[in-house]
């Protein structure tokens, strides 16, 4: 079960909740004010998986690329990579 941001526009705290797919529209209570005015966020779930590729350093052993192309653009980082 995913957990979905709000914000309420209260007390303009940002919280999460986790709930069903088909519940993330049901009004909801903001765990500061108690005020139901709350706004759900676009959903972190939609972003998972956006690497912005950190891990690949430790593939080429801090060097970068497979050390014949020096910046993983031949076909060696690319299979590697992919
Ligand atoms: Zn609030």
């Amino acid at each position: 079960m995913p957990y979905y941001d709000y914000v309420c526009s209260d007390c303009n705290s940002k919280f999460e909740i986790k709930r069903c797919i088909s519940e993330i529209d049901d009004p909801t209570a903001c765990p500061e004010c108690h005020g139901e005015h709350v706004a759900r966020q676009v959903s972190r779930v939609a972003a998972f998986g956006h690497s912005s590729g950190g891990e690949i350093s430790s593939l080429g052993g801090g060097g970068g690329g497979c050390g014949s192309c020096g910046g993983g653009s031949c076909g060696t980082c690319g299979s590697s990579r992919n």
